[in-house]
């Protein structure tokens, strides 16, 4: 596999934040698959954005188009990886393993130049990528 910057990937750092928002939602206990206008109702709950930084400090984790599948197709029809970083404080768990346990990396640089993250990166669910992001023999701010 060739090795490609994170620029090239498209990689973007995120931070997560929780705003508390109005909306309408189905009532606890509504049938999901069997519901009416009067199982709405409208409440404040928490949502979940996810906005760009620049500053791996501020970052809850790294988006990159897959390596494996820019590799065959190029820009077209290529999944996005998410890549949690750990001991930062994400008000969320980004991703689980199948047995339920928050998957995480170590994340170390100050920004996607010099991005490396430890261990090796293999995404729960997508495809059979599994590889390095500035570790392993790859360049910080790479992948392969
Ligand atoms: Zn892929």
């Amino acid at each position: 596999m060739i090795e490609r910057s994170l620029i090239e990937l498209e990689a973007r750092l995120f931070a997560v934040e929780l705003v508390q928002e109005t909306g309408r939602h189905l009532r606890a206990g509504a049938d999901p698959l069997n519901y009416s206008a009067v199982d709405f109702v409208e409440e404040i709950r928490p949502r979940q954005y996810h906005k760009d930084t620049d500053s791996l400090a501020d970052a809850h984790g790294l988006l990159l188009l897959c390596p494996l599948c820019f590799e065959r197709a190029g820009t077209s029809h290529v999944h996005a990886v998410i890549v949690p970083f750990d001991e930062r404080g994400c008000p969320v768990v980004l991703m689980r393993a199948p047995d339920g346990k928050p998957v995480y990396w170590k994340a170390s640089g100050t920004g996607l130049k010099d991005l490396v993250l430890t261990p090796s990166v293999r995404p729960v669910d997508g495809c059979c990528w599994h590889g390095f992001i500035g570790s392993g023999g790859v360049k910080p701010g790479h992948a392969r």
